[in-house]
């Protein structure tokens, strides 16, 4: 069983690395495909690679993934014991948003992944990474800003799944007073 999950998600990258279902391949150095243990603690989802991502081929390596790494050592987790991902594996142009055309033609890797790893504990990270995950799971939308820090419990099609919503860790860049709302809320992970 583990050797054709391991074939099959290295399958899965091969086939991101060649992509080009939507504009965004222009533009990238490298996609990123996510990384991290196939039996995680938690499934990270977050928005799109940035700079340093698009360069390193890695997410979470730039400055938002020091506040990340802070975040995930807050609660005594490692990033081998994690999988890490974006609701988009190429980087956006002058890192916009993502559009829904770009989310709609890349969201079929991130459910291959969801269900591949089927993780019990997944943790958004962000508005466009809390939005998809809503529609995955069939839950009805509300902000990040009403549901952060809070434990979502859901059946999934392959079982129970808590839904954590975080605020993006890029938030602690442009407002350094929010690293201690990211803190708090990462320690909800702690009660599943
Ligand atoms: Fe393909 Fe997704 Fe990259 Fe678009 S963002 S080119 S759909 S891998």
């Amino acid at each position: 069983m583990r050797e054709l999950l391991e074939r099959e998600m290295e399958a899965l990258r091969i086939e991101i690395l060649r992509c080009t279902l939507c504009g965004l391949h222009k533009h990238r150095k490298n996609p990123v495909v996510g990384e991290g243990s196939l039996h995680p603690k938690i499934f990270f989802i977050g928005e799109a690679p940035g700079r340093s991502e698009d360069a390193a081929g890695k997410p979470f390596v730039g400055s938002a993934g020091r506040i990340f790494d802070k975040m995930l050592e807050s609660i005594g987790v490692k990033r081998e014991e994690v999988y890490i991902t974006n609701v988009v594996k190429c980087r956006p142009p002058g890192n916009r948003t993502p559009t829904n055309e770009e989310i709609n033609a890349c969201s079929k890797y991130l459910e291959r992944q969801i269900s591949l790893i089927k993780p019990r504990v997944v943790a958004t990270l962000g508005s466009v990474a809390l939005r998809w995950a809503g529609e995955r799971f069939g839950i009805r939308q509300k902000g990040v800003s009403h549901l952060h820090g809070k434990i979502i419990h859901l059946d999934a099609d392959y079982g129970r799944v808590f839904l954590v919503p975080l605020y993006h860790p890029a938030v602690a860049l442009y407002n350094p007073g929010m690293i201690n709302v990211l803190l708090k809320d990462i320690r909800k992970i702690l009660e599943v």
